[in-house]
């Protein structure tokens, strides 16, 4: 930066005429200049080359605090998965980048894929923070549910089937693809019945588990670009999921007893480590591996999947900043849905407490809070934007009316 009285050798913009001017070897260049190449720049290369969403330099890596300050901004709670999630993607994109930069000297220590997996309640954030970071990192993303995936040959989506989806989020780009972030969802519901191993194959689960092993590892898979056995005569695509980081997400019900047994008992191995202070109703933030392998993951899977964390179910605090805090808070949503018709949206404290009740009472996290809203402000988005009111104020007793007309079970299946 530079001293007083020095000038912008593009505009010659005096110093106190501009906030700031960075100096150079000889000259100097003001912020309204920086943006005025930054803006010509991006025309430029927006002609010449076609603006690429995921261009492979197009990774925003930011440090693992900074990565965590924005999710901040969009994830209430859940510190531990948040610093766990953020050390494992910066080292994930770090290793790449520093292989695509080929740095790398022989006698340097192979960094290894550190894929994700979480653990934690439905709705309390997993599928959120996956997504958030990936938008954060600029880098394609794709969720897809363990539960429709099968072994090659079955009828369902084959385990390749989730890269074609990841293609498609990167544009057909594969090389971008191969940078991607891939969700895998309810990972729990792939687990084999019995902790012992069977001499028949389980074709709904440790099949696809073993199918997910090459591809969490890293491999080259030939992808369907659109739609798979619909198109049989498409070209393959070539993606390599070497630098493809997964995060696996499950709400493992009723591990909670199997991390108790392993921490309540002082049988051998692991579980020498009794605990005195276990808390007995957030068992999941003592998760470790042998747990999922008693919930019925065949080991080679969980070696896959080296970083595990852990959500905490929603309590009545949380569920109130999720409805009112995050950027887009769903409230902060209705509130702008109302706007866009000019009309004024607020609510009464009460009703705020009705909605974090119910969602409670529903044990769906937050995906509770949504359907809870909808079932009170669906009458008034039907009716306002066509009436003359300016203003809207959701008092106890509309609120009350409009969840009784809505039926309990829809609001449930949500
Ligand atoms: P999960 O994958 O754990 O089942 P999701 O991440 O899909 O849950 O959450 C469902 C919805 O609930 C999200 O879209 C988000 O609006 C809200 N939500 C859940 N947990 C949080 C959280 N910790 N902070 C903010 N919003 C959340």
């Amino acid at each position: 930066m530079s001293k007083a009285g020095s000038k912008c050798s593009f505009c010659g913009r005096e110093r106190k005429e501009v906030s700031i001017l960075i100096a150079g070897i000889d000259g100097h260049i003001c912020n309204f200049c920086i943006d005025q190449a930054g803006a010509i720049i991006k025309e430029e290369i927006g002609q010449t080359k076609g603006v690429k969403p995921f261009a492979s330099t197009s990774i925003k890596l930011l440090k693992p605090m900074a990565i965590k300050e924005h999710l901040d901004e969009y994830v209430i709670g859940q510190d531990d998965a948040k610093k766990t999630l953020c050390v494992a993607v910066y080292n994930h994109y770090k290793r790449l980048i520093e292989n695509e930069k080929g740095n790398k000297k022989p006698e340097d220590a192979e960094i290894e894929k550190s894929n994700i997996i979480m653990v934690g309640e439905t709705g309390t954030g997993k599928t959120l923070l996956a997504k958030t970071i990936a938008k954060i990192l600029n880098v394609p993303f794709c969720i897809t549910d363990a539960t429709v995936l099968t072994e090659a040959g079955y009828v369902g989506e084959d385990v390749e089937g989730i890269l074609s989806r990841l293609l498609q989020a990167a544009d057909y780009d594969a090389a971008a693809a191969a940078k991607g972030i891939v969700f895998i969802d309810e990972i729990d519901k792939i687990a084999r019945k019995s902790d012992n191993p069977s001499i028949t194959r389980d074709v709904s689960g440790e099949g696809v588990q073993q199918a997910l092993l090459k591809i969490l590892e890293g491999t080259v898979v030939n992808v369907p670009p659109q739609g798979g056995r619909k198109h049989p005569e498409a070209k393959m695509v070539q993606v390599d999921t070497n630098n493809i980081l997964f995060i696996c997400g499950g709400a493992f019900d009723g591990i909670g007893k199997k991390i108790a047994q392993r921490l309540g008992s002082n049988t051998v191995g692991y579980s020498t480590e009794k605990r005195e202070d276990f808390d007995k109703d957030n068992p999941l933030q003592y998760i470790a591996p042998p747990d999922l392998k008693s919930f019925g993951l065949i080991p080679e899977l969980i070696g896959r999947l080296p970083v595990l964390t852990y959500l905490n179910p929603l309590d009545e605090k949380a569920l109130r900043r999720i409805l009112t805090e995050p950027k887009n808070a769903l409230i902060k949503q209705y509130i702008r849905i109302f706007e866009l018709d000019g009309i004024e949206l607020s609510f009464d404290k009460e009703v705020l407490d009705l909605i974090i009740q119910k969602a409670l009472e529903f044990k769906l996290g937050a995906r509770g809070l949504r359907s809870i809203c909808e079932a009170i402000l669906t009458d008034a988005m039907f009716e306002l934007p066509e009436s003359k009111e300016k203003a809207i104020k959701i008092t106890l007793p509309y609120a009350l009316e409009k969840m009784k007309k809505a039926s309990l079970s829809k609001l449930k299946a949500a």
